[in-house]
């Protein structure tokens, strides 16, 4: 046994050992936290547990579980309809070149927060015997040429299954790259080793994308465990998930976030937490994660900058949210306000007369405006950005300018 399985032995894993670490003054009811944890299984291993320094604190918030979770409002199982969009057991296939590969049922600390909790802590939820039908699938699926490895944690499987599944992808011509998704080097940094590394090496390019939720999760062993993987070669992003009492203030999200780049971490995304079952009290507004981003644009690198996502329930996908920095388009400027508060106004270039009659300005009489049968018809026309080009779907997004009948035609 490694030593990062033995590690895993010493987690907390029972109402009777929070108690014993914390006291039963500071876990509560202790048949409501055994109806929480019937839900969605508890571990904690000794590096999450050394996070927590007082009851509620951001590391006792993501870990230790509470009768909170067994009220549901709005919040739904499969929050996302990963299931629905799962052509094959365990693998979801949402985006045009892209699939979801869960390989692994089980992590070393579970967060209260996860989105996922159907499929995870329980080894039944995610058979291990089931790659091969997604193995298939993707084989069969020429336009995937990324497998983003999930689960559950993957590093939580064994050298030997992880080289299995590498190399099985590997094996498939059209995958270009491998991604897989883990909390490790938080929660169980002594599972980075030598020997893993040397396995991901192996079928490189992959990439992994870490989670980290508070700057101070990146102690001396989780930096170890990340440059261990950087040294390697592999490249590393984050994911992060906006969670109300742990991360929801611009400060601590920007120390996350120049500490993650220290450590040759790239931000990826910050998630608005999602509407799942057991985890709506980790709901922040979204008024906060737009503070959140505004506070680091433009303050702070970009390299520090990830994307502010909704991940859309119902399937819908990750949709960005941006502060709104352009407030206004003419068709002669863009009218934005920068990061300080300020405003500047960008002149659009200026076109032959030809592109305001909806030429396209290269001479073949083609219309510009989208094909839509706009320019035979009288009266307003929606103009864009002054060089005669529509955005194709009809509405324009700049003001209505009237234009005489004898120009609305092309002949
Ligand atoms: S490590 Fe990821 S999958 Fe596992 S419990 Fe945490 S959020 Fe969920």
């Amino acid at each position: 046994m490694g030593n990062w399985q033995e590690k895993l032995r010493e987690s907390v894993t029972t109402v009777d050992q929070l108690i014993e670490r914390f006291g039963a003054d500071k876990v509560g009811d202790p048949l409501k936290l055994q109806q929480a944890i019937d839900k969605f299984n508890l571990r904690i291993t000794p590096a999450a547990l050394d996070f927590i320094r007082a009851q509620g604190d951001a590391f006792w918030t993501q870990y230790v579980p509470t009768e909170t979770e067994l009220e549901v409002h709005d919040g739904i199982v499969d929050s996302l309809d990963e299931d629905a969009d799962s052509p094959v057991p365990n693998l979801t296939h949402r985006y045009p070149d892209r699939v979801l590969f869960l390989v692994s049922p089980v992590c070393a600390t579970y967060c209260r927060f996860c989105t996922r909790r159907r499929k995870v802590g329980d080894p039944e939820k995610i058979p291990l015997n089931q790659y091969e039908a997604g193995f298939a699938y993707i084989r069969e699926h020429t336009e995937v040429r990324d497998v983003i490895m999930s689960g559950g944690d993957p590093f939580m499987l064994s050298d030997r299954r992880i080289e299995y599944l590498l190399s099985n992808l590997r094996a498939i011509p059209h995958v270009q790259i491998v991604r897989i998704h883990t909390r490790m080097p938080s929660h169980l940094p002594e599972r980075i080793t030598p020997e893993l590394v040397e396995i991901v090496k192996r079928h490189h390019p992959v990439w992994v994308n870490v989670h980290f939720n508070h700057p101070d999760e990146l102690t001396p062993a989780a930096e170890k465990a990340l440059a261990t993987l950087a040294d390697a070669g592999i490249p590393l992003g984050s994911q992060t998930v906006l969670l109300k009492g742990v991360n929801d203030d611009p400060a601590v999200m920007k120390a996350l976030m120049h500490k993650l780049v220290m450590n040759r971490v790239r931000p990826y995304y910050i998630y608005q937490a999602d509407v799942v079952a057991g985890g709506e009290h980790f709901r922040t507004s979204l008024e906060k994660g737009l503070e959140v981003m505004r506070a680091l644009r433009g303050w702070t690198s970009g390299l520090c900058n990830p994307y502010y996502v909704i991940d859309a329930p119902g399937g819908g996908g990750k949709i960005p949210i941006l502060p709104e920095y352009v407030e206004m388009i003419t068709d002669d400027e863009v009218v934005l306000r920068n990061y300080a508060g300020e405003v500047y106004r960008y002149p659009l270039p200026k076109e032959p007369v030809a592109a305001a009659r909806g030429m396209n300005g290269n001479g073949n009489g083609q219309s510009a405006l989208g094909g839509h049968g706009a320019s035979r018809r009288s009266g307003t026309l929606p103009v864009l950005n002054g060089n005669g080009a529509s955005n194709g779907n009809g509405h324009g997004c700049g003001e209505e300018v009237d234009l005489l009948p004898s120009e609305l035609f092309v002949d």
